[in-house]
């Protein structure tokens, strides 16, 4: 996986958050304020400007830029959040042209201690830790064990969605959903539904590379 590739992806995560913009706002104004959508829609489309015009060389510099961009554009939790998951993730990739599984998987991981640095949000609190924990764990099996990349990120994404999922039934101990105490339970968190579309994007990139055959 290449500069490109990591273009691409991002560019897909910003597409994917346009399109379920509406989506995700619904579910932060069920549990929070409804701001979800439109702060990280604002925040990828200011990405996808920055990373036009620095023309970043290395997978890691895309990554770094996307999470300085949003830290600096998106307000709310989200963003710190995913800023500072995207910036770790592209400090781990260090100046490597090239990514391969094992090197994918560490950057999600760092992604993840990022987040639950920032955070300090455990397994359950409902918030993205819980669609993004099971996928680094699924990630980090799959390429433990050799699996190929598309295989390896079905897993991922497989495990995202059931996370995302087992949010609804949990009442929230972090983030501005907590104030609803038990009223925030029967609601998909909305950061755990983003978390999702950027891992889905992150599949459909290596599903569309290996149709292209640069994979
Ligand atoms: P805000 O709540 O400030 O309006 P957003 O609506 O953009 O921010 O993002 C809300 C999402 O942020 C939640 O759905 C949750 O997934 C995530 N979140 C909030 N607080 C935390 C936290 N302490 N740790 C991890 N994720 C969190
Ligand atoms: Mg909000």
């Amino acid at each position: 996986m290449d500069t490109a590739f990591f273009v691409d992806w991002i560019t897909r995560v910003a597409a994917s958050v346009e399109a379920n913009k509406v989506r995700l706002t619904e579910l932060d104004a069920a549990i929070g304020d409804g701001d979800h959508g439109t702060n990280l829609d604002r925040g990828f489309a200011s990405v996808i400007r920055v990373l036009d015009t620095a023309a970043p060389r290395t997978p890691g510099t895309v990554l770094s830029l996307t999470g300085t961009t949003l830290i600096s554009k998106v307000g709310g939790a989200a963003g710190p959040l995913y800023g500072s998951a995207f910036r770790r993730a592209g400090n781990a990739l260090s100046d490597a042209p090239d990514v391969d599984l094992a090197g994918l998987s560490g950057a999600l991981d760092a992604a993840l201690a990022a987040i639950r640095k920032l955070g300090a949000a455990r397994d359950g609190d409902k918030t993205m830790v819980d669609a993004l924990a099971p996928a680094v764990a699924a990630l980090s099996d799959a390429a433990a064990s050799d699996t190929p990349l598309l295989k390896a990120l079905d897993a991922t994404v497989a495990a995202a969605e059931s996370g995302a999922l087992a949010t609804i039934p949990m009442q929230a101990s972090k983030g501005r959903a907590s104030y609803l105490g038990p009223r925030s339970i029967g609601h998909q968190d909305p950061g755990a539904a983003s978390t999702v579309l950027i891992l889905r994007a992150l599949r459909d990139t290596a599903r569309a590379a290996a149709a292209s055959g640069d994979e």
